[in-house]
C-alpha cells in the first residue's frame, strides 16, 4: 500500500503543473503533490474557455510534440481519432487531428503562412512590388548583416522589402517594441531555422525537413485543450493528489538555501503549507518578488523582467466574409499584419473543432490583441473594446457588423514571458533560484521561456525525477532550450 508521507506542493496548475503532480502520483509511491491553483479552473493560459455555449482557447492551441512521452500522455487521455478509428460525432473524449492552416492578411488580402514563392503571392503583391522582394532578398543573401538583432536577423533570412511588408509592423503589434530593439535569440528561439529559401522549398515540397513553424498537423480535443487539463486533474484527485482552487501564493517562506512553506490566500482566507518539495509554474517576477528572506539584487533583476498581456474578444457570427468557393475559409487563424489596425490575429474556432460551437451554421471567432497590462486597452471598459474590436474586423472587411449575434471578453496577464530588459540577466536568477535544494522551476512563466504545452509538461515530468535522482536541475532548463529541440518531425 502507498502511504505517501511527503508532499510537494505545487504552484500552478497549468500543463507544467499538471503534468508535475500526475508524474508524482504515477512515477513515486511516497510523495503526495498539493496543486496550488490561483483561479477557479485548471489549464492556465492553455484552458478553453466557454461563453454561451461557444468554446476559445485563449489563443488556439496546436498539440504538437516530439517528444513521444507526451504524445503518448495525451493519447492515453484522449485517444486519436484516426489511430482508433473513431468518429468524433459519437465519442466525446477524442482527439482530433487537424490540418494546420493559417495565412496573413495583408493588403486587404490573405497570403500564404509562412510566406512562400507561390503564384498567389505574386498575384496579391503585384508584378512590381514582387521584382523589389526578390532584387532585396538577393542583396541580403549576398550582403550578411552583423546579427545584433532581430531586425537583422529577419533581414538575412527574408530580405529588406519583405521583412518591412510581414514583420517589422506585426512584431512591433505583437511585443510592442521595434525588432530593432529586441534580441535575435528571440528569433533563434521562436523562428528556429526558417528562411525564405526553406520555405520555398517546403511550399515546393523539396525538402523532407519541416521547420516548427511548418508543421502541417496537429492534434486538437474535441472540446479544446481544456478537455484535456480538466481530465486530467480528475485522474490526479482520483489517484490522491489535492487541488486547492482560488488559492494565490502570496509568499514564500525561505532560507538561503532551503523553501520551507508557501503563503497561500484561499477564498479570502490566509494560510501556510509545508512541504518537502516545492515546484512553481508561477512567474519568476511573483516568486522571487514575494520571498520572506529577500535577496535585493535578484529583486532588482526579477522585478525588471519584461512580459507582453494579451485580450480577446469572442465574436459569434451569422457569417464571416472570408471565403474559399463559397465556403467558409479552412484557416484555423490569421496573422493580421495591416498596419492599420490593432487587431493582431484571428481564430476562426470553427475549424479547430466544429464541436466547439453551439450552431453549425453559425461562426465562432476570437478576435487577439497583445498589450500590457494596465495600458490604454487593457483598461477600456469590455463595451468599448468590444466596439472597436467589431468596427476593426468589419473596416477589414472580415465581417458585417450586423451579423454579431453575441460577444465577450477576455484579459491574459504575462502570456509572454519576453527576453529584452533585465533578461539579459537572467542566468544570475537561475542560478540563484537553483541554489534553494528542494525548489524547481517549472513551465512557462516559471522558467521565463517561451515554452510550448509539451515543453512545459516535460519540464514539470523531469522535476519529478530531479527529485527522484535520476537527472540533475540543469535537464530542467536545458528542455526547449537546444537550437534543434523541435524543428522536425
Ligand atoms: C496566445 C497563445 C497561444 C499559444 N499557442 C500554443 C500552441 O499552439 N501550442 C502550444 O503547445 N503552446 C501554445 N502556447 C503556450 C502554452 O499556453 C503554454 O506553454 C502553457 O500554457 C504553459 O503552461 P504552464 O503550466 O507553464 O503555465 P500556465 O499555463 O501559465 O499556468 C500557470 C498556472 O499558474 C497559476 N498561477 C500563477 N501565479 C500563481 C500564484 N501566485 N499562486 C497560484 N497559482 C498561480 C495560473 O493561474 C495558471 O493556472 C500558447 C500561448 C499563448 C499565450
Amino acid at each position: 500500500m502507498q502511504t505517501r508521507d511527503k508532499t510537494a506542493v505545487i504552484i500552478g496548475a497549468g500543463p507544467a503543473g499538471l503534468a508535475a503532480a500526475y508524474a508524482f502520483l504515477t512515477e513515486t509511491n511516497d510523495i503526495k503533490p498539493i496543486l496550488v491553483e490561483k483561479s477557479d479552473s485548471v489549464g492556465g493560459i492553455s484552458k478553453t474557455v466557454f461563453f454561451d455555449g461557444n468554446g476559445i482557447d485563449i489563443g488556439g492551441h496546436r498539440m504538437f510534440s516530439k517528444n513521444q512521452q507526451i504524445v503518448d500522455l495525451w493519447e492515453y487521455f484522449l485517444p486519436d481519432e484516426i489511430k482508433n478509428n473513431i468518429n468524433p460525432d459519437e465519442q466525446d473524449i477524442v482527439m482530433l487531428r487537424r490540418k494546420r492552416f493559417s495565412e496573413i492578411f495583408y493588403l486587404r488580402k490573405l497570403f500564404a503562412y509562412p510566406i512562400s514563392m507561390s503564384l498567389k503571392t505574386f498575384k496579391n503583391m503585384g508584378l512590381k512590388r514582387t521584382i523589389i522582394a526578390g532584387f532585396s532578398y538577393l542583396k541580403s543573401a549576398i550582403f550578411k548583416r552583423k546579427e545584433n538583432n532581430l531586425e537583422d536577423f529577419m533581414i538575412n533570412r527574408f530580405g529588406k522589402v519583405l521583412y518591412s511588408m510581414f514583420f517589422e509592423s506585426y512584431t512591433e503589434k505583437v511585443w510592442g517594441r521595434h525588432p530593432r530593439n529586441i534580441s535575435k535569440e528571440w528569433g533563434e528561439q521562436r523562428i528556429k531555422g526558417l528562411s525564405l529559401v526553406k520555405a520555398v522549398l517546403n511550399a515546393l515540397h523539396l525538402t523532407k525537413k519541416k521547420e516548427t513553424t511548418l508543421i502541417e498537423e496537429f492534434s486538437y480535443p474535441k472540446y479544446g485543450c481544456g478537455q484535456l487539463w480538466n481530465l486530467m486533474a480528475c485522474k490526479i484527485v482520483e489517484l490522491g493528489g489535492e487541488i486547492h482552487y482560488n488559492s494565490e501564493v502570496v509568499g514564500i517562506c525561505n532560507d538561503d538555501n532551503k523553501i520551507y512553506s508557501v503563503k497561500i490566500i484561499e477564498n479570502g482566507e490566509e494560510k501556510y503549507i509545508d512541504a518537502d518539495y516545492f515546484l512553481s509554474s508561477m512567474p519568476i517576477k511573483d516568486l522571487v518578488c514575494c520571498m520572506t528572506n529577500k535577496n535585493d539584487d535578484m529583486v532588482k533583476i526579477a522585478s525588471d523582467l519584461p512580459y507582453r498581456d494579451y485580450m480577446l474578444v469572442g465574436l459569434y457570427l451569422n457569417d464571416l466574409s472570408l471565403k474559399e468557393n463559397g465556403k467558409l475559409t479552412h484557416d484555423c487563424w490569421i496573422y493580421i499584419q495591416e498596419p492599420d489596425v490593432k487587431l493582431g490575429r484571428m481564430q476562426i474556432m470553427n475549424n479547430w473543432s466544429p464541436y466547439l460551437v453551439k450552431d453549425k451554421d453559425k461562426i465562432f471567432i476570437s478576435l487577439e490583441y497583445f498589450c500590457n497590462e494596465g495600458d490604454e486597452y487593457w483598461n477600456m471598459s469590455d463595451e468599448d473594446f468590444i466596439k472597436m474590436a467589431v468596427d476593426e474586423t468589419a473596416k477589414l472587411g472580415i465581417i458585417k457588423k450586423e451579423d454579431v449575434i453575441n460577444s465577450t471578453r477576455l484579459r491574459v496577464q504575462k502570456a509572454y514571458p519576453a527576453y529584452f530588459d533585465s533578461y539579459i540577466d537572467f542566468d544570475k536568477i537561475r542560478e540563484y533560484l537553483d541554489k534553494f535544494e528542494n525548489l524547481y522551476c517549472i513551465g512557462r512563466n516559471g522558467q521565463h521561456r517561451y515554452n510550448n504545452m509539451d515543453h512545459s509538461m516535460l519540464t514539470g515530468m523531469e522535476a519529478v525525477n530531479v527529485i527522484l535522482g535520476k537527472v540533475t536541475k540543469d535537464v530542467l532548463w536545458n528542455i526547449n532550450a537546444e537550437q534543434e529541440y523541435h524543428e522536425s518531425k
